[in-house]
């Protein structure tokens, strides 16, 4: 079975400056190009879903 991998819906994600699923991820997979963009998913992200539990707009899917 393929591994699943978090998504960020960039039409959800508030593009806080501080992101708390950015900071507690363990493979620091969530990345941005620059401040006020929408924060993305890596592919290094390995799928243990502690991005979705702590983002404040519940954004984060696991696909
Ligand atoms: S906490 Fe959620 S809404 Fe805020 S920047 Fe992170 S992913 Fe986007
Ligand atoms: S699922 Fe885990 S590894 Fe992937 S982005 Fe979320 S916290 Fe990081």
């Amino acid at each position: 079975m393929q591994r699943k991998r978090a998504f960020i819906n960039p039409n959800i994600c508030d593009r806080c400056d501080i992101c708390p699923s950015q900071a507690n991820c363990p493979t620091k997979s969530i990345v941005r190009e620059e401040k006020g963009e929408p924060w993305y998913v890596d592919v290094q992200c390995i799928g243990c879903g502690k991005c979705t539990r702590l983002c404040v707009k519940q954004a984060i899917t696991l696909v």
